[in-house]
């Protein structure tokens, strides 16, 4: 699938759309999802043009996918869900009800929450 640099949270990095960022860096931007599921629900994004886990796992650079992950930690301390836990959940492609075209990690947590699948 190619990239559409139109979508919601390409409009976002490039300020077109605001958001309530959490935190950024030269390689990713998190943002509080707008229609929360949780108390704690952000959205972690790179800033590359990458549809999915699918595409940014086999396309993006290392220095990417480190810098990806190692923002989880200081994003789990800033939001105060580090130590009582959360979850993190990635849709990708059609089956998985992926809504937003760019890659992005649901961070959800402020709350005990259910069992994933039941
Ligand atoms: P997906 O279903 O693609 O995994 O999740 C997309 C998420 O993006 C949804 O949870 C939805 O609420 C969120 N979202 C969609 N449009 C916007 C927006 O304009 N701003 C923010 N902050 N979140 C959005």
């Amino acid at each position: 699938m190619a990239y559409d640099s139109n979508n919601i949270f390409a409009r976002i990095l490039r300020g077109e759309i605001p958001c309530d960022k959490v935190y950024e860096d030269s390689h990713v931007l998190a943002f509080r999802d707008i229609r929360p599921h949780a108390k704690v629900h952000v959205l972690l994004i790179p800033k590359g043009p990458y549809v999915s886990l699918e595409d940014f796992s086999a396309r993006a650079s290392e220095a990417e996918i480190v810098a990806f992950h190692r923002a989880i930690p200081k994003i789990t301390a800033e939001l105060g869900v580090a130590v009582t836990g959360y979850r993190a959940i990635a849709n990708s492609g059609a089956d998985s009800h992926q809504e937003v075209p760019h890659y992005h990690l649901h961070l959800l947590g402020g709350q005990r929450l259910g069992p994933l699948l039941s």
